[in-house]
């Protein structure tokens, strides 16, 4: 297939590499020039404008910051709605509110184009793998003819609902990474400035019921001093404003999710809003003036 790809970050890089391994043709556009000379270098072609990437494509795939960056992608001037075709599809895997996802899905109804939004999880590295989980909202039936392509990216891909259930998933998703590096970050200062040390802990409670994918990911970067993302503080700290967001809209209480919010919002005001957000302990470690790290001998 012809396949668009918009936003060649982070994360939009390997992917489209990964489309391009699958034996699609890519047409490639990112407003920084570098990204887009190096999804070029990769073997995609050159895009101009999001308009000429979707007048270019069967079905347009986003990677992009936030839901005002996809708007202004898909809806706005010289943006995919204006090139693409009836019948094209537009997956955006962007981490995004859900109320935009079906704002953006209504405005690609309106003419004649099929939308799914298909947030990811498993950051850079899965990415790389083509081992994200990717979960998806839409049709069931562009589920399935779009999942082939979609596999080609991620080891797993689940339909979850509507338009916006994808991302309703994704926000879920992060509650739980975000609390749980703030749990670890207070787990490990405590260890350590108890004497003990961090990575001997990691050790002996990964295999319990502490253990988590988060944990095996984060504790020994944490231990390490590596904060390089990665996923970056200020995109986490966005994630979970939608997520605030949405539950204000669903009067629901999410007490642990504000909290985190407000350290990644101090962590952001600190200068560390591009640190990896293994960096949450950090806000930790300040209140305790105790650092994760090995004893020094
Ligand atoms: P990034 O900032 O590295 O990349 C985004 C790219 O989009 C940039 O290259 C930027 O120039 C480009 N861009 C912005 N506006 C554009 C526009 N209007 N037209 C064309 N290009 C435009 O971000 P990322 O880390 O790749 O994350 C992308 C999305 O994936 C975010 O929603 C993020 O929350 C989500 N995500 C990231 C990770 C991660 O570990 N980095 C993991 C899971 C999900």
């Amino acid at each position: 297939m012809k396949i668009g790809f918009i936003g060649l970050g982070i994360m939009g890089k390997p992917m489209a590499r990964n489309v391009l391994k699958g034996g699609h043709q890519v047409v490639a556009y990112d407003v920084v020039p570098a990204a887009l000379d190096a999804a070029v270098a990769d073997g995609a072609a050159r895009g101009e404008s999001c308009r000429d990437v979707a007048g270019r494509s069967e079905v347009v795939i986003t990677m992009l910051p936030d839901g005002p960056d996809v708007e202004q992608a898909i809806l706005g001037a010289n943006g995919v709605l204006e090139g693409a075709a009836r019948g094209a599809v537009v997956i955006d895997m962007s981490s995004i509110s859900p109320l935009v996802s079906q704002k953006v899905g209504a405005a690609c109804a309106s003419k004649g184009v099929e939308f799914l939004d298909a947030p990811v999880s498993g950051g850079e590295p899965k990415a790389v793998d083509a081992t994200l989980a990717i979960m998806v909202g839409g049709k069931p039936e562009i589920f399935e003819r779009m999942t082939p392509l979609l596999r080609l990216m991620g080891a797993s891909v689940t339909l979850t609902g509507p338009v916006g259930a994808g991302n309703v998933t994704k926000l879920a998703n992060q509650i739980m990474v975000a609390c749980n590096i703030a749990a670890m970050g207070e787990a490990l200062v405590l260890a350590t400035k108890c004497g003990l040390d961090p990575e001997v802990v990691f050790h002996a409670v990964k295999g319990g019921l502490a253990g988590s994918t988060v944990l095996n990911a984060k504790a020994p970067t944490a231990i390490d001093r590596n904060f390089k993302p990665g996923f970056r503080i200020r995109l986490h700290e966005k994630d979970l404003r939608n997520a605030l967001l949405a539950a204000e809209s669903a009067k629901v209480s999410l007490p642990l999710t504000s909290t985190v919010q407000q350290m990644l919002i101090a962590l952001m005001n600190s200068g560390s809003g591009d640190l990896d957000h293994s960096a949450i302990v950090t806000f930790v470690e300040e209140m305790a003036h105790t650092k994760i790290q090995r004893p020094i001998p």
